[in-house]
């Protein structure tokens, strides 16, 4: 696909780019300060700010073009609206790494069987909020009010354990990232799936596994 990419130097662009070129897409890449031109794009994907992404997103939208997002603090909906008014799709997903959103699905799975859970996430030092929107979003789905242990170590940078405890047995479920290009695999998939969703917005990369 012929991609226009919104923040392709930042941390989370620049390990998601070299993947991007690597699968076959093109790739234009657009700075703060570019004009938001994605003439010619199949598809923009976003990874800015809270403040970028929504006026970017608009932009590509209004030039007639589907949109991938990954940017997290914004709220989506209303450009949703716009993207189906015009039959354009605009996907939005706080986590586009596969292993964390296969990781809530076990958990979700598990809970069923078993009822008692805790939740211990741990990260780098240099992220400030605890507990993590991973772990916050795994508790609703497991239901039950577990119990959130939040480790900020040197050293770590962002995994999570979700153990269930019954009498005589204990199931771990532990997703681990290493580096930021497994947010790649996510983007790759939902480019892939893009033309298949109904227009307007999709929430989530749960929605694209079958
Ligand atoms: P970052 O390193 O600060 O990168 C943001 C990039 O966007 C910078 O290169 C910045 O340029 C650029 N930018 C700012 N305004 C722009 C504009 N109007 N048009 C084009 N580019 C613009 O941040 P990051 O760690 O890569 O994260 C970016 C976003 O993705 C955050 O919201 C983060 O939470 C989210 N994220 C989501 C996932 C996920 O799985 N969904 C994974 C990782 C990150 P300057 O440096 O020149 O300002």
């Amino acid at each position: 696909m012929r991609l226009a990419f919104f923040g392709a130097e930042g941390k989370a662009g620049g390990a998601i780019v070299p993947r991007l070129v690597a699968a076959g897409h093109e790739v234009r890449e657009i700075e703060l300060g570019d004009e938001p031109n994605v003439e010619g794009c199949d598809a923009a994907v976003d990874f800015t700010t809270p403040e970028a992404a929504p006026p970017n997103v608009r932009a590509v939208l209004e030039q007639g073009v589907s949109c991938v997002v990954g940017t997290t603090g914004w709220q989506p909906e209303e450009l949703g609206a716009l993207a189906a008014e015009k039959g354009l799709r605009l996907f939005v997903a706080p986590n586009f790494s596969l292993g964390a959103v296969l990781m809530m699905r076990f958990a979700r799975e598990a809970a069923v069987h078993f009822p008692r859970a805790e939740i211990v996430e741990l990260h780098n030092e240099a992220k400030k909020d605890r507990p993590s929107g991973t772990a916050r979003m795994t508790a609703d789905l497991i239901g039950g009010d577990p119990a959130i242990h939040s480790v900020r170590l040197p050293g770590l940078v962002a995994h999570q354990e979700v153990i269930f405890g019954a009498d005589g047995q204990l199931l771990t479920i532990r997703h681990d990232t290493t580096g930021r290009e497994s947010f790649a695999d996510g983007v790759l998939l939902a480019l892939a799936k893009l033309g298949e969703l109904p227009p307007g917005l999709t929430v989530g990369l749960e929605t694209l596994l079958s």
